[in-house]
């Protein structure tokens, strides 16, 4: 039994190694997975760091990573080339001597041997490994990843390239770490809402937190707000799933009853799925005309696999003719309302579904900015109108943001419309 299987790892520290991440092209999306798939096995990552090819700054931060984690996942910098450096760092801190592994020198040798090619004699520095240590074969790629034990501390080097690294830790990594966990797991839901501000959801939310911190599983919650969308996310330490079900399916269904209708998804679904399944389930297509939005919300539909089902067709619109020659959208209608209004929004949506021959139209006109804002229509004001063989509804937003922003807070509204009215139906159209 080694020290570490003594000291199950609690916390971890991740080093994202490559000079090119410390630059605006590149960003270290590496650590974002292996924090999601460690929290899974139950390690919490304790700090994290991005440090460029270079030795006594990478030696720093492991010193440091070391005194501070019981875990320390270094990735990139395996590759052959002198700039490099990982490997020979994480030697020289722990004291271990590089030797060649010889079944990494012919696994990399057969790489290059299957692609009708030589190994380059630079190419043996990828198969030194420190002393001790297990090489964990990369399938994807020529540099090997690295697990060593070194006392109670666990360091684990993986290449930098995700589609290398990703399947590794899957494939060896999980596996060899998760029996060396306490077996508590995070557990995490997660419910998405709409329609409302984020001061909005967390007045309704706190009063239910607070039972939830001091229960025997306490519940860990985080809000996540971006423009027109608020996540919550849930999440519980515990050894099997339906003990993690047990705190926190009421903790959601709690959130629910305080929520709705704002909640959206409770399973991790987007909206465009969410109002998919629903188009689905009542066995209704939908036809969208956009003016402010481009095809974003005909694009966000269309972004669900199968949604041929029910998305008959988008159409943008974006001048009045096209309106009017397009969805029959009075001129006059137009000159008495202007073309952001209800008004107009509602002749859009009608007219989609006219002629689409569909059960649902939707219609969107608006002001995305910067400019074309007036007293009376500031920018970010969007008229949205869905349409059903019942009737209509309309109803004029005010968003805020930059024009990207207001286009999708545009979108997020229209496709809530329909997913609200939608969800009222009693039965399904047949
Ligand atoms: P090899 O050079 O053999 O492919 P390596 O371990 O040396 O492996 P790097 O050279 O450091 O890998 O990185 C290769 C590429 O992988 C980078 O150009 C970058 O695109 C990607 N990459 C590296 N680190 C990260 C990271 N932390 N997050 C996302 N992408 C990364
Ligand atoms: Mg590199």
């Amino acid at each position: 039994m080694t020290g570490f299987d003594r000291h199950p790892p609690a916390s971890a520290y991740i080093v994202a190694v490559g000079s090119e991440l410390l630059t605006p092209s590149r960003q270290d999306t590496n650590s974002l997975f292996l924090t999601a798939r460690l929290n899974e096995i139950g390690i919490e990552v304790c700090g994290k760091a991005v440090v460029g090819d270079e030795r006594e700054t990478l030696a720093a931060t492991l010193r440091h990573a070391l005194e501070h984690a019981d875990l320390v996942i270094l990735t990139g910098g395996l590759g052959p080339t002198e700039d490099d450096v990982t490997r020979e760092v994480v030697a020289g801190e722990l004291g271990l001597a590089l030797e060649e592994d010889g079944a990494a020198v012919e696994r990399l040798r057969a790489r290059f041997t299957a692609r009708r090619m030589t190994m380059p004699e630079i190419n043996r520095r990828q198969a030194l490994v420190p002393r001790g240590a297990t090489v964990l074969p990369n399938p994807n790629g020529t540099a090997p990843g690295l697990w060593l034990e070194a006392g109670e501390r666990l360091v684990i080097l993986l290449p930098g390239p995700p589609l290398e690294l990703q399947p590794i830790f899957e494939a060896v990594v999980a596996e060899r770490l998760r029996p060396r966990t306490r077996g508590l797991r995070v557990w995490r839901r997660e419910l998405r809402v709409t329609g409302r501000t984020e001061s909005q959801v967390d007045e309704l939310a706190q009063p239910l937190y607070s039972r939830w911190t001091s229960g025997a599983c306490p519940i860990a919650t985080t809000i996540l707000a971006t423009f027109g969308q608020i996540e919550l996310h849930l999440s519980v330490r515990a050894a099997t799933s339906d003990e993690a079900a047990a705190s926190l399916g009421p903790a959601v269904s709690a959130l629910v009853e305080v929520l709705a209708p704002a909640v959206y998804s409770v399973d991790g679904r987007s909206l465009e799925q969410v109002v998919g399944d629903l188009l689905r389930e009542r066995r209704a297509s939908i036809a969208v005309a956009e003016s402010c939005t481009g095809g974003l919300v005909t694009s966000r539909l269309t972004d669900v696999p199968g949604s041929s089902d029910y998305v008959e067709r988008g159409v943008v619109t974006y001048s009045n003719r096209a309106k009017t020659d397009l969805l029959g959208v009075p001129e006059a209608l137009i000159a008495e309302h202007g073309a952001v209004s209800e008004a107009v929004a509602v002749a859009m949506a009608a007219g989609i579904r006219q002629r689409a021959c569909v059960e649902v139209g939707v219609g969107v006109t608006g002001i995305a900015g910067p400019t074309g804002g007036t007293a009376d229509k500031p920018v970010g004001t969007v008229a949205i109108a869905v349409s059903r063989s019942a009737g209509h509804r309309s109803r004029r937003f005010l968003f805020v943001g930059r024009r990207e922003q207001v286009k999708f807070q545009a979108s997020q509204a229209a496709l809530d419309m329909v997913r609200r009215w939608l969800l009222e139906d009693v039965s399904p159209v047949a």
